[in-house]
């Protein structure tokens, strides 16, 4: 039976409340002023891309006289890898790499193969994954791969040529990024994940072909409501297309089946296809926020860390890591201890953004 047939659709617009409670920290357990384990690390590799998607960043803004980070403030590889090796000893698990746009970074296997090395507390491996946004991809997977890559998600807002050129404004092609899609599937990467965001008038048209395209691939699109984030794009409620929606309008043309409880610290809410030729995902944090189960710290490719996505200014860690200023564990550890964002819940609490300067994506990494 499918979902429409059972009405058994349940995304909540009510955000559910964070739990304040403090729990200390243990051995390879940190947990913040909310009781939320510290477990993945995002880490921007740069705040540069060959795209300039309109909502993330739109061309006006980031043009030949947008002041990008300089050679020398970015983390190098053993920066990186010396935080990261910090934040594993603490509880990080996963360890996603994104930007700006993450293949842009010479060599990036290198640093691949740097982390996919560490090591849990208790001798367990670390995942290490990637966003990307697949323009280059199909040259750089099987180097990924062997570096000891296994899992990626490639952003992908359309398959018609000139939605998918008016959303990304770039000259890239669609052909490319199902390149770059279709090699890493080729190559054994499990699972592939398929980001689109959706914007009311814009893409939303897309949604069904997109699904049409990798059902029964092994390929999971998951469909990310339009955030907030930054202070450049622009964001209007109207434009966020909430998940609920999109499960209707799916599930009534590939009838759909809750994949069951979302896993703690997922950030989306999945469904099977009812005939078994796979899933697809949401992504809903305007219309259901995942604050109480976000366990995510981001290293931007400055060296700071923020420890929300809309953060503002961040924690400066370059001098700990490049000239042993500090103690980087203890930095770590009480960023961490003193955390109590939840800016999406009280988003849905408030029923407006709040008003304070963001820093944008492209830093941040998504
Ligand atoms: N350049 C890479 C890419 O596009 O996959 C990695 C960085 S990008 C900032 C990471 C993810 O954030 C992408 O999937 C992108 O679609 C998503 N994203 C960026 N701006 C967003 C926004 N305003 N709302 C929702 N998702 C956004
Ligand atoms: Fe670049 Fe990714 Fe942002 Fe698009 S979403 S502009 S590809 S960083
Ligand atoms: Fe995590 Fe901040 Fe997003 Fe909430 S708003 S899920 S705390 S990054």
């Amino acid at each position: 039976m499918s979902l429409t047939a059972r009405r058994v659709i349940a995304i909540h617009v009510a955000p559910r409340l964070a739990v304040a409670t403090r729990r200390e920290p243990t051995e390879g357990n940190t947990f913040d002023l909310l009781g939320r384990p510290l477990r993945d690390l995002r880490v921007s590799l740069t705040d540069r891309c060959n795209f300039r998607c309109t909502y993330c960043m739109p061309k006006d803004v980031f043009n030949k006289d947008y002041q990008y980070l300089a050679r020398e403030q970015i983390l190098s590889f053993e920066e990186i890898e010396r935080l990261a090796r910090e934040a594993v000893s603490l509880g990080v698990e996963k360890i996603r790499l994104t930007g700006g746009e993450p293949l842009l970074r010479k060599d990036i296997e290198v640093l691949v193969n740097q982390l996919s090395q560490l090591r849990t507390p208790d001798g367990g491996p670390v995942d290490v994954t990637m966003t990307t946004n697949g323009s280059l991809l199909a040259r750089k997977a099987a180097a990924l791969r062997d570096a000891g890559m296994t899992r990626i998600t490639v952003s992908l807002d359309a398959l018609d040529q000139h939605t998918f050129s008016a959303m990304s404004g770039s000259d890239a092609s669609v052909g490319t990024v199902l390149d770059g899609i279709e090699a890493a599937r080729q190559l054994g990467f499990s699972p592939v994940k398929v980001n689109t965001v959706v914007r009311r008038g814009v893409n939303e048209d897309q949604i069904i072909p997109i699904v049409r395209r990798f059902k029964g691939t092994g390929v999971t699109p998951r469909f990310i409501e339009f955030m907030d984030v930054g202070s450049t794009n622009r964001w209007e409620l109207r434009e966020v297309v909430p998940s609920a929606e999109l499960v209707r309008r799916i599930d009534s043309v590939f009838p759909l089946t809750p994949s069951g409880a979302r896993p703690g610290r997922a950030t989306s809410r999945t469904f099977d296809f009812l005939d078994g030729s796979g899933r697809v995902g949401f992504i809903s944090s305007v219309t259901e926020p995942f604050c109480a189960d976000c366990s995510r710290l981001r290293l931007t490719a400055d060296g700071r860390l923020f420890t929300c996505l809309f953060g503002a200014e961040g924690v400066d860690v370059r001098a700990a890591l490049r000239h042993g200023d500090g103690d980087l564990a203890g930095i770590l550890r009480s960023v961490w201890y003193e955390r109590s964002e939840r800016y999406s819940e009280l988003r849905g609490e408030s029923g407006a953004p709040g008003t304070a300067q963001h820093a944008e994506m492209s830093l941040l990494g998504g």
